[in-house]
């Protein structure tokens, strides 16, 4: 990150799942290779799924320091998930109306469980018509991966977060160099095989360009230079 250089380099597809599969076998591959492994990783929202932010924060141990894509935000004007205070301890939410909303019955679609208030509770509670009006009772659904979530969501408007984003913009730079002077906006070799070996000379010309601006000292004063 000091210096701009690049480590590795994995061409894949350009969709969101292959972009992930990618970035995880770089992290994975730069460690093996150089012992080299990040306290933090500054990526867009594409890599904020909630399988990728549990692969880093649980398996991995790197703070993400990545946009959470959070689509829990009601806008009818009924409170959204996050009016509700999920606690860890008990595996509960608790909701703007004091009840607790427990997690019960399978796993849906291999990754959400619901939480549901007590059809009781709601019946009786003032605060139903801004809540669940056209349901006896409010669920609120729980990614399995929620946790992961929650950390990625304590970095966001940290001193750290925002320094990782300036930091990205400066690798985004590299990516503009690439594309601009390196004229690799579009590959020349065909296949992943092509994309892969392209992407890599690239890289080695990128770094050697780094390690010129770094350790080329410019001439004395007056030297006379010939060509
Ligand atoms: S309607 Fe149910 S979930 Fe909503 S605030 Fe009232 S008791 Fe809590």
């Amino acid at each position: 990150m000091k210096f701009g250089v690049i480590v590795d380099v994995e061409a894949s597809r350009s969709i969101r799942q292959a972009e992930v599969g990618a970035a995880k076998t770089m992290i994975e591959r730069t460690e093996e290779r150089f012992g080299l492994k990040p306290d933090r990783l500054a990526a867009d929202t594409a890599y904020g799924a909630a399988p990728m932010l549990n692969w880093l924060v649980e398996e991995k141990g790197i703070a993400p320091h990545i946009p959470v894509n959070d689509k829990s935000k009601r806008d009818d004007g009924t409170f959204s998930r996050g009016d509700f205070r999920y606690d860890p301890t008990g595996d509960v939410y608790h909701c703007p109306g004091g009840k607790q909303l427990g997690t019960s019955g399978p796993v849906h679609e291999g990754k959400t469980l619901l939480c549901r208030a007590s059809k009781l509770d709601c019946y009786v509670c003032p605060l139903k018509p801004k809540c669940c009006p056209k349901e006896p009772s409010r669920k609120i659904p729980r990614d399995i991966h929620e946790h992961a979530r929650d950390v990625a969501r304590s970095f966001v408007g940290t001193e750290d977060f925002e320094q990782s984003r300036r930091e990205r913009k400066k690798i985004e730079m590299r990516f503009a160099h690439l594309k601009r002077i390196l004229k690799l906006g579009r590959l020349r070799l065909r296949g992943p095989r092509g994309a892969q070996d392209e992407i890599v000379l690239a890289a080695i010309a990128q770094n050697l360009r780094r390690l010129a601006s770094l350790v080329a000292r410019p001439p004395p004063a007056g030297a006379l230079c010939i060509a």
